[in-house]
């Protein structure tokens, strides 16, 4: 392949100054920020203006046969964007708008490099009725990936993972085609996927295999005027949890339940390893953490919200810290603060994240907890009761030095084998997968639904260019 041909070529589309194939510039995408995965090579890195300069990029990529990997920020914890057969990084973060916002139906449409940054800041400043669920990554991540990759926002007991929060898409599929899916591909409304075949299922949960989302629609939620954000302890999972799965159910105006251990807490105040408690449960400390949100229309029904999830906590033996109680409850976090998180540890993070039932969270954390310490590693545990209490997401993370191959390692194995550990819970799905996980699960499935999702990628991507190598549905 020659490069500066295809550059050339390219800058007939986008102009010189959005493509380049220049070390300094390429060497950015080659690999995921924080991850143990191996990194990958960006041949040519380009910044499209527009969904027309989208389609331009994919027909060309089509002629050369060359790898497109749609991309926003590359730090998804999965290394899910990272060039595994190297190509064309595809940076949207140009396509960053708010195109339009519809208060009566609550969603906003986007393009689709828009940053969390960017939502946030034109929601506040032009809608500041409405919200969006947010994530805790950082300011300048995704919105749409996280959407298409099941993400988690703070309103996940409300809406459920960032897919469910997706009301119409418009792609360019790998054969450089434009489709839209949902009623905005009937009418000028984006307000759901709803009564039509549901086509959005061919972008979400394919890490940018089949297309690359131009634009999204999203919904939105009303900021309601009354809101409480309670931090709850006891003195295990063991507890806490069976009276966080209560509430889950008890309606409430409930619209976040976060579970954390005392790990968790621990890195996300920064602490050091060194002067961090290792094991909470061995130093009889209290192991359970726990963030509700509840929200309220009049201060009536916010008080009345507040006395029953105090009710239920403190017969549950969970202690709830709130503003009422005279004690500062953790807040939810000055939002992306956390994705500052981990400097103090060599920077490199990772987690085993999965899907699974709520009856299996305690188990899902004595396990990992297990693993973590026999590789040395101090358990950090965070868990989200979703969507009303219909499922959860559990996830154990890891903290490792990136300048140091021996910690990398360590990490690599023991996010390995907590995988393991944990699939003998059954119904335990891991998203945002790295390789290795998409290869455990590739199989597992029955041979006919293997076997649907290559031909479904076989049609959307018939010369394979779209983030290549990922492994979902390539046969
Ligand atoms: C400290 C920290 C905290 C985090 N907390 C959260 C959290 O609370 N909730 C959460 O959901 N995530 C969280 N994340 C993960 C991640 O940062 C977010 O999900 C983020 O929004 C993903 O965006 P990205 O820009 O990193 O995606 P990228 O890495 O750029 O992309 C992710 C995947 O989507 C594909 N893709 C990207 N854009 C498109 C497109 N337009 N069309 C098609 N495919 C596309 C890519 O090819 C890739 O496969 C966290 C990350 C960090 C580092």
């Amino acid at each position: 392949m020659n490069n500066n041909e295809i550059v050339t070529e390219l800058e007939t589309v986008v102009g010189e100054r959005f493509v380049s194939n220049k070390p300094e510039v390429t060497y950015l995408y080659h690999y995921d920020f924080v991850t143990t995965e191996p990194e990958g090579k960006c041949d040519i890195a380009i910044i499209p203006g527009s969904t027309e300069e989208v389609q331009e990029i994919v027909k060309i990529a089509n002629k050369y046969k060359i790898p497109l990997i749609p991309w926003v920020s590359g730090i998804n914890f999965g290394s899910i964007a990272t060039p595994r057969r190297g190509g064309i990084v595809v940076d949207l973060r140009r396509l960053n708008r708010v195109l339009e916002v519809n208060e009566d139906d609550m969603y906003a449409v986007v393009e689709g490099g828009i940053t969390w940054a960017d939502l946030q800041g034109y929601l506040e400043k032009n809608h500041p009725n409405l919200r969006a669920g947010i994530t805790w990554s950082p300011p300048g991540t995704g919105v749409i990936p996280s959407c298409l990759c099941y993400g988690m926002f703070d309103l996940g007991m409300l809406g459920g993972t960032g897919a469910e929060f997706v009301n119409g898409i418009e792609a360019v599929l790998g054969s450089g085609d434009l489709v839209r899916v949902g009623s905005c591909s009937l009418s000028d409304y984006w307000y759901g996927r709803q009564p039509l075949p549901d086509l959005a299922g061919l972008f979400i949960g394919w890490e940018g295999t089949t297309g690359i989302v131009t634009k999204m629609g999203i919904k939105l939620w009303p900021k309601l005027p009354f809101r409480e954000d309670f931090t709850g302890v006891a003195l295990n999972m063991e507890t806490g949890v069976p009276i966080l799965l209560k509430l889950s159910k008890a309606g409430l105006g409930i619209c976040d339940i976060v579970i954390l251990n005392f790990g968790w807490g621990q890195s996300a105040q920064e602490l050091n390893e060194r002067d961090a408690v290792k094991d909470a449960v061995a130093a009889n400390m209290p192991d359970f953490v726990c963030l509700i949100t509840t929200q309220a229309y009049t201060e009536k029904q916010h008080e009345a919200q507040c006395e029953a999830i105090r009710e239920i906590c403190k017969k549950g033996r969970i202690t709830l810290l709130s503003t009422e109680d005279g004690v500062e409850a953790i807040k939810p976090p000055p939002i992306q603060l956390w994705g500052c998180w981990n400097f103090s540890r060599g920077g490199g993070g990772q987690w085993i994240g999965s899907y699974c039932s709520n009856r299996d969270i305690v188990k899902y954390y004595n396990l990992s907890r297990e693993v973590c310490l026999k590789y040395g590693k101090i358990p950090q545990f965070y868990s989200r009761i979703m969507f009303g209490g219909h499922y959860c997401v559990a996830r154990s993370n890891v903290n490792f030095n990136k300048n140091d191959p021996n910690d990398i390692n360590n990490a690599r194995e023991l996010l390995h084998e907590i995988h393991e550990s944990v699939q003998d819970l059954g119904g335990v799905v891991m998203y945002k997968p790295p390789l290795w996980a998409v290869e455990y699960y590739k199989n597992k499935t029955l041979p006919a639904t293997t076997e649907l999702i290559e031909k479904i990628k076989n049609l959307l991507d018939p010369n394979n260019i779209l983030n290549p190598g990922q492994g979902i549905g390539e046969d």
